[in-house]
Formats: structure tokens, C-alpha cells, sequence
């Protein structure tokens, strides 16, 4: 059985007179501690699948199994309680709090959580042992986007979801950015799913979920993947 399976999955909008697919009979598997890419053009299902599988959106239709729970069925409140202990997210905008600095933004969150980790610990792992006292407008966007993935890990969520994490960054960065995340998904066996359109991050991942028009068009699975740049 895999950690996450996804079996005709089904969400709809009802748009005037017409009903859209936004997420048209998806299947895939992902397995504990995959690097992960959904890539499509914009409108091809990507935020809703995300939203979906972080517990902000219910399914129509169709099976979201989580190690064999699942959530497509779960109520609001259960959701809630999901996306709270199960779910990291990491955004294309850090949403870090300006007036505290690197390390009190990971406290904040790892207060919320019974036995989160000690967020010294992550902010070395995502490489920023010398800024834990800066605060966000004294760090580059790579930086500050390295605070709120040390933020999402430090509860130890089962999924790490990150929506165009690369999205605000130049290349170099949006590099640096990925080589993070696969550095934590192999050390930690973390399960990462990266959402993007950016085609150029596709060979970073263990595997890659194509969508268009609401459906998997393509699974491509990357032997040996490769670092950016
Ligand atoms: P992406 O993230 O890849 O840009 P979305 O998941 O946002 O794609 O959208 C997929 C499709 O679903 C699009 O056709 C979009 O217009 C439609 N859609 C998304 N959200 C809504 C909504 N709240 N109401 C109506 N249609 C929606
Ligand atoms: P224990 O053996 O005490 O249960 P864990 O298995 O929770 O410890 O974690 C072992 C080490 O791996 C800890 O030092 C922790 O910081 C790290 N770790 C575990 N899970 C994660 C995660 N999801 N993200 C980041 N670090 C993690």
C-alpha cells in the first residue's frame, strides 16, 4: 500500500449553466519520503488538487487515502484537525510575521504542535544557523523562504505541500530553494509535493504529475534526478 493513494478523484464547479472538472477522475500514488512535482499551465487543476489534498477543499468524489484514512470523507472539523497536525505548507509569499524574527517565526508555529521539533535544529537544517536572530526584512527572499519551510517542518507533518515555493525567486535562488527541500525529504524521509507551471523543476523530482484540464495526462519517474542548474 502506498503512504498516499488517489483514486477517481472528482471536483467540480458549478459555473453558470455549466458544471467544470477542476479535478477530473485523478489517480496516483505516492510513496513515504517521495520528492514530488505537479506541473501544469495555469487553470490545469493544480490549487484545487493542492487544496484537496491539505484538507482546505472536499472532493466531489473519489478516494484520497493518507496511510489508509480517508480524508475525502473526512467532516470540516476532522479536516481541521488534519491541516493542523499532518499538513506543512510552505507558499509562494512567506507569510513570515515582520516583527519577529527567524527563530520566534518558528516557535510561533512549533508552539501549536505537542511535540514539535526544536526549530535551532531545522533553521540549521534549511542551511540558516547564522540568521536565526535577523528578522524577515533583513534576509534575502531565498532566506526568508528557508524560515517558513524550517516554520512547516518543525510540527513534523506527515505532507510538506508547497505552492510555487520557487515562484517569487530568480532561478539561482528558486535552485537553491529546491536543493533545500530534497535535502530535507531524503534526510528526514519526508514527503514532499512541490505544485508549480515551472517545467524547469520537473527533473529535480522522484516523480513528476503532469496535469491538463483537470486530469493526469502524464507519471514520469526519475531514477536518478537531477540537482538544478
Ligand atoms: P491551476 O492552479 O492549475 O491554475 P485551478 O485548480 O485554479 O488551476 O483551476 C482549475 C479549473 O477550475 C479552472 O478552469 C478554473 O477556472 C476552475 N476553478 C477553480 N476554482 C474555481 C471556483 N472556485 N469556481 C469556479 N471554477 C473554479
Ligand atoms: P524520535 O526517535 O525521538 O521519535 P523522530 O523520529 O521524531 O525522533 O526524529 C528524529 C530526528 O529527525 C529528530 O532529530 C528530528 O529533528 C528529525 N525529524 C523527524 N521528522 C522530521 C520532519 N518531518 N522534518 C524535519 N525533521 C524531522
Amino acid at each position: 500500500k502506498s503512504f498516499i493513494q488517489i483514486n477517481n478523484l472528482l471536483r467540480t464547479y458549478q459555473v453558470g449553466e455549466n458544471e467544470v472538472a477542476a479535478v477530473n477522475s485523478m489517480e496516483f500514488e505516492i510513496e513515504q519520503g517521495e520528492f514530488v512535482v505537479i506541473l501544469g499551465p495555469s487553470g490545469s487543476g493544480k490549487s484545487t488538487l493542492l487544496n484537496l489534498l491539505g484538507g482546505m477543499d472536499q472532493a466531489t468524489s473519489g478516494t484520497i487515502l493518507i496511510e489508509g484514512n480517508n480524508i475525502a470523507q473526512y467532516s470540516l472539523e476532522e479536516l481541521s484537525r488534519y491541516r493542523r497536525s499532518d499538513i506543512g505548507f510552505v507558499f509562494q509569499f512567506y507569510n513570515l510575521i515582520p516583527n519577529l524574527t527567524a527563530k520566534e517565526n518558528v516557535d510561533l508555529s512549533r508552539k501549536l504542535c505537542k511535540d514539535g521539533l526544536d526549530s535551532t535544529e531545522m533553521l540549521e537544517a534549511v542551511g540558516l544557523a547564522k540568521r536565526l536572530h535577523h528578522f524577515p526584512a533583513e534576509l534575502s527572499g531565498g532566506e526568508q523562504q528557508r524560515v517558513s519551510i524550517a516554520r512547516a517542518l518543525c510540527k513534523k507533518p506527515k505532507l510538506l505541500l508547497c505552492d510555487e515555493p520557487t515562484g517569487a525567486l530568480d532561478s539561482n535562488t528558486g535552485a537553491l530553494i529546491m536543493s533545500v527541500l530534497w535535502d530535507i525529504s531524503k534526510k528526514y524521509n519526508q514527503t514532499v509535493i512541490v505544485v508549480t507551471h515551472n517545467a524547469a523543476i520537473a527533473d529535480t523530482a522522484n516523480k513528476v504529475i503532469r496535469l491538463k484540464d483537470g486530469k493526469v495526462i502524464d507519471i514520469q519517474i526519475n531514477e536518478n534526478p537531477l540537482p538544478m542548474n
